[in-house]
């Protein structure tokens, strides 16, 4: 559902979202950020370091056939952020060609997704993912910075010793001047504690966010896979120290409900969504693929190039035969109402209208086309979401529960 008018001009408009029955802001654009790239004599400048250099031009974005993607209010915030959104956790390391990272990422940029998320271990190794944005940020989206959100985070290990991981004060800070180096930024637009640090005083951590913010070196904060109770404790300190908070990423997905969850330890028994709901927080939903397994990646088996092939976060227990049942039922469903498994997995992500924006990675620009293409689709049948209620609310692939929103 792209909001522009079919000559590509106009003002700010908000239209009813299809699916949620939500007003989305639309941006005005008069031009594409690829015309603007170009504008500045920016489009295919080869890059110094061989290795950056496009194989082909910099993306299939055309001026003429894109208009700018909807975007959702932050929570009360006043930024604004695209439906969907890219992430470079996975598939930007060293060892991914630099070449379709470049394509990739230039090519979201011209669909319009404006919100590109990092943090400071994504790779491998850690930093290389932030390395990899910063060259296309002293480059080709030079001209059209600010009209991104560039996120990163701290929480999770990034280097050796006590130091190196957390949510200290000191763990915090240095790690945004590291990656604000490899960004090659003066600030990034959100700066999230990664995961809550049971052994840190929360007043520690979110005191370092507003440290960030005052400091300019971040425009917004905000924290990621905080439980409901952790959640609330870090508005509440939030609001003593000065700072506002504005943001919880949190993984979310058809196979994976914890956010809808009442949490046994708030008092109240809320959950990440209510809490968020009622304090007026925006909800960044980041695996609405399950890594993946909400596609069709994995209904016949693992290839070669999958993200499971390669050993990492998605892991081979994931893929167990219960999960790929449910997964053959959900892409049976879809196709039945002609969709593809991940266009429902990403309606599905977005139905709820406190879910500010969903969080996609990406390994090809066919993926992302596809992912994209799911804005265009019809709302989601009552038949299925009353099949994804039939499922189990957690499969056992909420990887950061242990190291974060368990604590
Ligand atoms: P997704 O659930 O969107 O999974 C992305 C993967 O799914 C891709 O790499 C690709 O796998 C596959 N895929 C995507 N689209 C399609 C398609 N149309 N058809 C077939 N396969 C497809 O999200 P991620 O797990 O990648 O996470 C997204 C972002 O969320 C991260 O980059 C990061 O920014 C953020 N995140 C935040 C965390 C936090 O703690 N705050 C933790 C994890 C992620 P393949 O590579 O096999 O092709």
């Amino acid at each position: 559902m792209h909001c522009g008018r079919p000559d590509g001009a106009g003002t700010s408009t908000s239209l009813p979202h299809p699916v949620a029955g939500r007003h989305l802001i639309c941006p005005p654009v008069s031009r594409s950020p690829r015309d603007r790239r170009a504008a500045s004599g920016s489009v295919g400048l080869v890059p110094t370091d061989s290795s950056t250099a496009p194989a082909a031009g910099p993306s299939a974005a055309s001026s003429a056939d894109h208009a700018p993607l909807p975007h959702r209010r932050l929570g009360r915030s006043g930024l604004a952020l695209p439906a969907v959104s890219l992430g470079l956790w996975q598939n930007f390391g060293d060892a991914d060609p630099r070449a379709t990272q470049r394509e990739i990422v230039l090519h979201a940029v011209d669909h319009g997704v404006t919100h590109l998320d990092l943090a400071n271990n994504y790779g491998p190794p850690g930093g290389a993912a932030e390395e990899s944005l910063g060259h296309l940020l002293a480059r080709e989206l030079r001209p059209v910075r600010d009209e991104l959100v560039v996120t990163t985070k701290a929480g999770y290990r990034m280097g050796p010793g006590p130091y190196g991981e957390g949510g200290s004060r000191k763990y915090l800070l240095s790690s945004l001047d590291a990656s604000l180096r490899r960004l090659g930024l003066d600030h990034v637009d959100i700066f999230y504690s990664h995961r809550f640090d049971p052994t840190t005083p929360l007043e520690e951590t979110v005191g370092a966010l507003a440290t960030a913010v005052r400091s300019g070196r971040a425009r917004y904060a905000g924290i990621s896979s905080y439980s409901a109770r952790r959640t609330w404790e870090a508005l509440q300190v939030a609001e003593q120290v000065g700072v506002d908070l504005v943001v919880t990423q949190v993984s979310y997905s058809m196979l994976n409900r914890w956010v809808e969850e009442p949490d046994p330890h708030d008092p109240a028994g809320a959950s990440v969504l209510d809490v968020a709901g009622a304090e007026g927080l925006g909800v960044v939903a980041f695996s609405p693929l399950a890594q993946g397994m909400l596609t069709d990646r994995y209904l016949h088996g693992v290839p070669d190039d999958s993200r499971a092939a390669r050993g990492g976060p998605l892991r081979p227990a994931f893929l167990s035969d219960a999960n790929l049942d449910h997964v053959r039922r959900l892409d049976d469903l879809a196709r039945a109402h002609g969709r593809s498994l991940a266009t429902t997995a990403i309606l599905w992500a977005m139905r709820d209208e406190r879910v500010t924006s969903v969080l996609l990675g990406a390994s090809s620009t066919r993926q992302l086309d596809e992912n994209l293409a799911a804005l265009d689709a019809p709302p989601l049948s009552a038949e299925e979401l009353a099949a994804v209620d039939a499922l189990p609310a957690d499969t056992g692939i909420n990887i950061w529960a242990s190291r974060s929103s368990d604590l």
